[in-house]
C-alpha cells in the first residue's frame, strides 16, 4: 500500500481485490441496488452489538454505550444520505485495515469468484450486497467519519472508489459513526422518505436497534421529529416464556404473508457445533400453489438478525416447503451469494437440524394429538409423502407418520395399526392407487381381499404412485399393490364369514380361458383364474413387474410417453356368467363364440379400470349383438 501524505491527509491506494470489486460497483448495472442500505444498517448494527459487548467487560467504556439507534438522514439540497450509529466507532487503523482490505472470507470468496462479465457479476452481488462497499453503487463519493470508543480522536474516510482513498483527522463530538453517501446522477429515488422507509421494512425490519429516519423539514418549517421505521425487535431471539400466542400468530401473518393462523409454531435455539435460532410455523391451511413446481420454500434466512434471503433451496427439504418462519444463522457469513449457499455445510447442518426438529415434533403430535395431527395431514400428508423418496435418511420417521385412508375404516390408519390389524396368514401390506377415493373402494380387484378380511390402503395422492414403488417394507412387511399379480390372496385363511367363496376348480373354467386367450390374442398379457373377485366377472391386473394400472395412466395424463403394458385379464370363476361360458364354450368353434364375449369383458374392465377404450365402435357393435340375442 502505498502512502502519500499531504499535510495531515493521507492518500491510499486500496488493495488489489477491492480495486476490482469497486470498479464492479461503480459501473454496476445492477437494478436493486437498494440492498446499499441493508449493508449499511447491518454495518451500525454490529457497531452498536461490538459496543454493547465491549461495555460489559470494559467499564471505562459504559459511558459511551448509550441508547443505540441508527438514523437515516436524506438531504436533498446536497443530493447526500448519511446513516449515524453510536456504535464503537473505528479508529485511524481501524479505517485503512476494514476499509480499505478485504479482510473477511466472504468477501475474498466472491471476489474470486468475479468473472469478469459485467452482467454476471452484477447479480452476484445483487442477491447480496458485498458490504460497505456496496455504496458505491448509489454513491460517487463515500466519506466516512468516525470516532472509537474510547479514544478522543476521530477521523475521516473519504474515497470516490477509484483506486485510492484519504484519511484525515476529523472533530467529532461523540463515538460513532457517519457515512455520508454523495449521489451519483440518477439516483435520487433514495432521497426519497417513502423509498427509504420501505427499503428498511424489507430488509431490516427486525434489526434490533432502532432504525430511524429524520426527514428534511420544508422551508419555514420546524425541525421533523426522527421517525423510528423497523419494528426494532427481533422476535425469535426472544425467549419463549416472554412472547405470547398473538405475538407469534401475527408474527406469523407477518413474515408467512399469511392469514390463517399457524397449526404448529416451533420456536428453539440451537446451541453448540453451529449457532441458529429458528422460528418456524407449520401453516394451518394449503397453500394454493402447493404443488407448483416452482414454489420455493418461503423460509426467511437472517444472519445475525439482518435479513438475506427467502426460499433458500438447501435450507429446507422440498417436503417441507410449506413451512413459514425465520432462522438466524450465527455462523454464515453476511455478504453471501446464493452460489455460496450452494453446498453449504452451515446451510446443510441448519437443514438437518430444521428437519430433524420438525419431523420429532410431527411425531409427537402424531402419538399425543392424533385427530388434530389428522387436520394438518389431510392438508400437507401429499408433501411429507415426497420425503418418502426423496429422502432416504428421513423415510423412516415419514412412513411412522403418514396416515392413509383404508378399505377397513373410515378415518386414518397409521402403517403401525395397519399392522396390528393384519389377519392370519397375511404377510405383506396392500395398497391400491387411483384418483377418486370412493371409485377406488369399489374396484373389483379388492372384492377377494374384503371378503377374506384383509384390509387393504387407498391411494389417491399421486405421489403415492412413487414412493409406494420404492419404499420397500414396512416393519418387514412389503408393500403390495392389490392390483398386481402375486397378491397370494390364496394362502390368507379365510375370515369367518358366511358368504366365504368356496374354491372352485380351475378345470370347470380352463375352456373359457383357453377360448379368450386365443380370441384375445395381444391385447392382454394373460388370462387367468382370479382369486380376488367375489362380485365381478373379471378384472384387470399388472403383471408383478409392469408398471402399476394407475401409475401408467397417470404418467400418461401428465403427457410422458408409456407404452401401455398388456395386462393380466382374471375370471372370476365363481360369477355366474363365467360358469354359464364354462358350460356352453365346447366343441371346435368355441373360440370364434367365445370372442364378443371376451372382447366385452375385457372393455368393461378396462371401464371399470377408467381406461379409455381403444376401439369403442366396436365395443357399443358387440354389445348390440349381445342384447339383440338376448331380447329375443
Ligand atoms: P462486514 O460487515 O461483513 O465485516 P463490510 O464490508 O460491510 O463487511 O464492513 C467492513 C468492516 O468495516 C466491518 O467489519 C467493520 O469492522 C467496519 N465497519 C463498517 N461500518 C462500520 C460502522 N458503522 N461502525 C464501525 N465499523 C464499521
Ligand atoms: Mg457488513
Amino acid at each position: 500500500m502505498t502512502t502519500a501524505a499531504s499535510g495531515n491527509t493521507e492518500q491510499m491506494e486500496f488493495q488489489a481485490e477491492v480495486g476490482r470489486l469497486l470498479d464492479l460497483m461503480v459501473h454496476s448495472v445492477y437494478s436493486d441496488k437498494e440492498v446499499f442500505l441493508r449493508e449499511l444498517i447491518s454495518n451500525a448494527s454490529d457497531a452498536c452489538d461490538k459496543l454493547r459487548y465491549a461495555a460489559l467487560t470494559d467499564t471505562a467504556l459504559a459511558g459511551e454505550a448509550a441508547e443505540f439507534k441508527i438514523t437515516i438522514g436524506p438531504n436533498k439540497a446536497e443530493r447526500t444520505i448519511t446513516i449515524a450509529d453510536n456504535g464503537i466507532g473505528m479508529s485511524r487503523e481501524d479505517m485503512i485495515e476494514n476499509l480499505g482490505t478485504i479482510a473477511r472470507s466472504g468477501t475474498a470468496a466472491f471476489v474470486q469468484q468475479l468473472s469478469g462479465d459485467e452482467k454476471k457479476d452484477a447479480n452476484l452481488i445483487g442477491q447480496f450486497g458485498v458490504g460497505f462497499y456496496s455504496a458505491f453503487m448509489i454513491a460517487e463519493r463515500v466519506s466516512v467519519v468516525s470516532r472509537k470508543a474510547g479514544e478522543g480522536v476521530s477521523h475521516t474516510w473519504e474515497s470516490d472508489g477509484r483506486g485510492s482513498f484519504s484519511v484525515t483527522p476529523a472533530e467529532m463530538a461523540a463515538t460513532g459513526t457517519i457515512i455520508t453517501m454523495h449521489l451519483r446522477e440518477g439516483e435520487d429515488e433514495f432521497l426519497e422518505a417513502s423509498r427509504l422507509r420501505s427499503i428498511v421494512k424489507t430488509y431490516s425490519d427486525h434489526i434490533a436497534i432502532p432504525v430511524a429516519l429524520v426527514e428534511e423539514a420544508e422551508e419555514g418549517e420546524e425541525a421533523k421529529e426522527p421517525e423510528t421505521v423497523n419494528a426494532a425487535s427481533a422476535l425469535w431471539t426472544r425467549p419463549k416464556s416472554e412472547i405470547t400466542d398473538e405475538q407469534y400468530n401475527e408474527f406469523y401473518h407477518h413474515v408467512g404473508h399469511a392469514m390463517d393462523d399457524p397449526w404448529h409454531t416451533i420456536h428453539w435455539r440451537a446451541e453448540g457445533n453451529i449457532e441458529y435460532s429458528a422460528l418456524l410455523f407449520l401453516p394451518g391451511s394449503k397453500p394454493f400453489d402447493l404443488f407448483n413446481p416452482e414454489r420455493k420454500n418461503a423460509l426467511k434466512l437472517y444472519v445475525r438478525r439482518v435479513y438475506i434471503t427467502e426460499g433458500v433451496e438447501d435450507l429446507l427439504p422440498g417436503w417441507l416447503r410449506f413451512l413459514r418462519g425465520v432462522v438466524d444463522s450465527e455462523d454464515l457469513p453476511l455478504n453471501l451469494s446464493r452460489e455460496m449457499l450452494q453446498n453449504n455445510p452451515v446451510v446443510r447442518q441448519i437443514r438437518n437440524g430444521l428437519t430433524r426438529r420438525v419431523l420429532n415434533e410431527l411425531t409427537t403430535k402424531a402419538e399425543k394429538e392424533p385427530e388434530a395431527f389428522v387436520s394438518f395431514w389431510e392438508n400437507f400428508g401429499a408433501v411429507l409423502k415426497e420425503g418418502l423418496y426423496e429422502d432416504q435418511a428421513n423415510k423412516d420417521a415419514l412412513l411412522k407418520i403418514a396416515r392413509f385412508r383404508s378399505t377397513r375404516r373410515d378415518g386414518w390408519v397409521s402403517l403401525a395399526e395397519y399392522v396390528e390389524g393384519m389377519v392370519e396368514n397375511q404377510t405383506a401390506i396392500y395398497t391400491i392407487a387411483g384418483d377418486d377415493l370412493e371409485a377406488l373402494k369399489r374396484s373389483p380387484q379388492l372384492e377377494g381381499f374384503t371378503a377374506k378380511g384383509v384390509e387393504v390402503l387407498l391411494l389417491t395422492d399421486p405421489v403415492d404412485e412413487f414412493w409406494s414403488s420404492m419404499v420397500g417394507d414396512f416393519d418387514g412387511k412389503p408393500l403390495k399393490s392389490a392390483t398386481r399379480a402375486g397378491a397370494d390372496l390364496a394362502s390368507i385363511k379365510a375370515a369367518d364369514s358366511p358368504d366365504q367363496p368356496e374354491a372352485e376348480p380351475e378345470g370347470a373354467v380352463g375352456n373359457v380361458i383357453a377360448a379368450f386367450k386365443l380370441a384375445l390374442g395381444d391385447a392382454v398379457k394373460d388370462v387367468r383364474v382370479s382369486d380376488r373377485l367375489t362380485d365381478s366377472a373379471c378384472c384387470l391386473v399388472s403383471d408383478e413387474n409392469d408398471m402399476d394400472l394407475h401409475l401408467e395412466r397417470m404418467m400418461r395424463q401428465h403427457g410422458q410417453k408409456v407404452e401401455r403394458a398388456p395386462r393380466i385379464l382374471e375370471l372370476n370363476p365363481r360369477h355366474t356368467l363365467v360358469k354359464r361360458l364354462a358350460e356352453s364354450l365346447d366343441g371346435p368353434d368355441a373360440a370364434d363364440r367365445a370372442e364378443d364375449y371376451a372382447w366385452l369383458l375385457l372393455d368393461q374392465a378396462r371401464i371399470v379400470e377408467g381406461e379409455p377404450l381403444p376401439d369403442p365402435v366396436a365395443f357399443a357393435r358387440r354389445m348390440a349383438s349381445v342384447m339383440e340375442g338376448s331380447v329375443g
